[in-house]
């Protein structure tokens, strides 16, 4: 098997558990593996440390499977930690039929994703490991499972820092598409083949719940609202009025049926197709006024190195948001930037709260929900954060 030997002293992140080996902490390699093939990795003084997937032309130049040393990479190897995942997630069954059962990294598998909707799963494989083991990753769970037809949604872009094609497509089976996901009793239609990540924002579901402790008797504002999940929530928590802002006209119209679905009262539902940036100046210069607003933004910063442009534009939405709420108001604000830490993200809406001349209190800290958990040794994981803040 081929060999990694670091160079001296940069050892330290792999006897802490980090699962990363970037480039430049390597020294030599001895044989010539492949894209995704297993390697042995050695300290300069040659101990052996750990065992990973090697990826050549990714600055994360392996990514580790494993720290024991009796602990081979095959098939077994892919049944423990699947059947590990799976087991840790028992207790979600009775509050949705879908969720994440493989969390990549935190879940000892870098970089694999697999997400359970009802009898259908969904792979997600953002890195050479898991593709090198497709094959047995895909046979594994679809023995612990039972699941009857599996889809492939390897449409992503740090794919290609891998250099890996993006690639979807029927796994095996049929899949019930689209598919009625059921979380905390409300009903959302999900495109697994073309929706949003793997067709739902599933890392929200306990986020989203908490929206009916606060809904009662408000107007909201919901924007970046996908297929209307805080809006429906919304509704379903006593709501007066609803309106939800996104820029993707597909996501409405799921987001419109959806409502529909529920059988929840259309009437108190607004659906505006725009850019949140404007829109929000809009209703300022319109002097619109809410007493609940969600901002959920995508990703403005994938890594810390986009952090500084992707700061002004949490700031811009959220001084813009706080500025509209009536007394009393209440904000729920996220980020699902890796690249912004929840110390950063604190002191952008800190930031904003100054500029907008307001008194803001935090009343809770919000995070992804329990399947997507984050280990210790990789803090990384710890993608989204939220506030729920009040004026
Ligand atoms: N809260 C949602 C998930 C939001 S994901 C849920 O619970 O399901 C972010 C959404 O922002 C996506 O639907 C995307 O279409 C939308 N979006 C991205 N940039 C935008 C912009 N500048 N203005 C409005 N919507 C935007």
């Amino acid at each position: 098997m081929a060999e990694i030997f670091l160079k001296g002293g940069r050892e330290k992140s792999v006897l802490l558990h980090h699962p990363w080996i970037f480039s430049g902490a390597i020294d030599r390699i001895t044989g010539n593996p492949t894209l995704g093939e297993t390697v042995e990795i050695y300290s300069f003084d040659r101990v052996w440390l750990a065992r990973g997937a090697y990826s050549p032309h990714s600055q994360i130049r392996t990514r580790i499977w494993t720290w024991a040393r009796d602990e081979q990479i095959n098939k077994d190897f892919f049944t423990r930690r699947i059947q590990q995942a799976v087991n840790s997630r028992a207790e979600f069954k009775h509050e949705t039929n879908s969720y994440r059962i493989v969390h990549g990294e935190s879940d000892e598998l870098p970089g694999i994703i697999i997400d359970r909707y009802g009898e259908n799963l969904v792979f997600q494989i953002l890195f050479a490991g898991g593709d090198f083991w497709k094959d047995w990753i895909v046979e594994v769970s679809r023995k612990i499972t039972g699941a009857s037809g599996a889809y492939e949604r390897s449409d992503v872009e740090v794919r290609r820092l891998e250099g890996l094609e993006e690639r979807t497509g029927l796994i095996y089976g049929k899949i019930d598409q689209p598919f009625e996901l059921i979380e905390n009793e409300i009903h959302f239609w999900v495109d697994l083949e073309k929706g949003q990540k793997t067709g739902f924002y599933l890392d929200q579901r306990h986020n989203r719940n908490r929206i009916l402790d606060y809904a009662e008797g408000r107007r909201v504002l919901n924007c970046f609202c996908y297929s209307g999940g805080f809006s429906l929530y919304s509704i379903k928590g006593g709501a007066t009025e609803v309106v939800s802002v996104d820029s993707s006209a597909e996501a409405l119209e799921l987001a419109k049926r959806n409502l529909q679905l529920n059988g929840l009262a259309e009437e108190k539902a607004k659906w505006i197709e725009a850019d949140v940036f404007q829109y929000l100046r809009l209703l300022r210069d319109r002097g619109e006024k809410f007493d609940l607003i969600v901002l959920d933004p995508p990703k403005f910063a994938p890594t810390a190195s986009q952090a500084e442009r992707a700061a002004r534009g949490y700031k811009d939405i959220n001084l813009l948001a706080l500025k509209l709420l009536n007394p009393g108001g209440i904000l729920f604000t996220f980020s699902c930037s890796g690249g912004i830490s929840n110390e950063l993200f604190q002191k952008i809406v800190a930031g904003a709260a100054l500029d907008a001349g307001l008194h803001v209190r935090i009343l809770e800290r919000l995070q992804a929900g329990q399947d997507h958990p984050v280990a210790l040794n990789f803090p990384e994981g710890e993608y989204l954060k939220g506030l729920i803040c009040t004026i």
